[in-house]
This record gives structure tokens, C-alpha cells and sequence, in this order.
């Protein structure tokens, strides 16, 4: 089972990706609750060393800590293990995104079961949209990627930047099971530290 919160634990907002296995253990999605009731559902660390989205997910959770958010969240913190070494995953776990699949596939590691359950519980909800948050090894300019060519996706990714990828290929990324329940998108952030991409996907999720 996903280790479920109701707020957010002491500590949280000023937490850095390396240290936080010491207040959230592991993977754990955590439920806020805002003016609007449906939910966005906010992915961030399904890679350990990318800490960009836990930093936007702080920007955001802070510029409203005096006041209601706008609209209730699920907040899903990934490979946290992963992240208390600095590294994408740890030897023994598979890819955090790869891992969000349905069916057949779903039983192959203890994480691809609570994922597959998480997906199911998901569906049931009705769901505002999706964001899962990334960073990259390369000089990139950042970009959204979309899993379906429909005006929805196209709209809320050009609402991060102009520059967009479509792919289908490999399964069990998150945004791409996610597709199949809300508008979805991963954002691709530009290096680790790279502040401008921080500050691009902090303003992308407050307009959300
Ligand atoms: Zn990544």
C-alpha cells in the first residue's frame, strides 16, 4: 500500500529531495484539500536525483500556506528512497516511471502492485488533471510531453511551453497512464538547479 497523508508532515516545505526520507519514508501521496473539489493529481521524485518538482510542489504549497489552495490536490511523492542517495533509482527498484501500469504487468514488484491499485483508485475519482514533474541530463529548452494528440493535452502543455513532445512509447510512464483519466502532462524541466525551469513550472502549476 502507498503511504497516505491528510496534510502535509512537519518540515515538508523547507525539506530538501535528500533529506526527506527522514520525515516521508516512502512513497506516499498526500491530499489536500481546495476550493475547487476536483482533484490535480502533482507527481514529483518518481526520479530520486530530479528534485525540481518537489521544489515546485513547495513554491506552490507555500504561496498558499495562509490560505485555502484554489483546488484540491494530490500530491505523490515518488522514489524518496532513491532520492536520500541522489540517484535516479536504487539497484533493486525498477524505473518509478515506468512502473504505472494495469493488467499483467502489475504484479512483477511490490511497487508495481500499489501503483496498479493507485491507478485503479484514481479512476474512480474524477480527476482535474495530471502533472508529473522531471528534470533532465542534457541542455534542453523545456518542454512538455503529452501521451494523446487532443486539444486538452495540447492546451494545458503549451501552457508550460511551446515546445512539446508526443510518445507513446515506453509504456508505464505515469502521464501516459494518466491519459486515459485527465488531461496530462510531464514537464521536462531543464538540468537539476536550473532555476528558470523551476520558476516556469511553479507559475505552470499555480495556473492550473
Ligand atoms: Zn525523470
Amino acid at each position: 500500500m502507498i503511504k497516505r497523508l491528510n496534510k502535509l508532515p512537519e518540515g515538508f516545505l523547507n525539506c530538501p529531495a535528500e533529506d526527506l526520507h527522514r520525515i516521508i519514508p516512502d512513497s506516499t501521496l498526500i491530499s489536500l484539500e481546495g476550493k475547487r473539489k476536483q482533484p490535480l493529481f502533482l507527481s514529483v521524485l518518481l526520479h530520486g536525483n530530479e528534485p525540481t518538482g518537489l521544489v515546485v510542489a513547495q513554491n506552490i504549497l507555500k504561496q498558499y500556506q495562509e490560505s485555502e489552495l484554489p483546488r484540491a490536490i494530490l500530491l505523490f511523492i515518488g522514489n524518496v528512497k532513491a532520492a536520500s542517495k541522489g540517484l535516479r533509482r536504487l539497484q533493486d527498484q525498477p524505473d518509478y516511471n515506468r512502473i504505472w501500469l494495469e493488467g499483467k504487468l502489475a504484479n512483477e514488484s511490490e511497487i508495481h502492485h500499489d501503483i496498479a491499485e493507485l491507478l485503479h483508485e484514481m479512476a474512480r475519482l474524477s480527476l482535474f488533471a495530471s502533472i508529473d514533474i522531471h528534470n533532465n541530463t542534457g541542455i534542453n529548452p523545456h518542454y512538455g510531453c503529452v501521451n494523446k494528440l487532443d486539444p486538452q493535452f495540447l492546451n494545458l502543455s503549451r501552457l508550460f511551453s511551446r515546445t512539446m513532445i508526443y510518445f507513446v512509447q515506453p509504456g508505464g510512464v505515469q502521464s501516459k497512464a494518466f491519459s486515459h483519466l485527465c488531461p496530462a502532462v510531464t514537464l521536462e524541466c531543464g538540468k537539476v538547479g536550473d532555476e528558470f525551469g523551476i520558476q516556469l513550472a511553479t507559475h505552470f502549476v499555480d495556473q492550473v
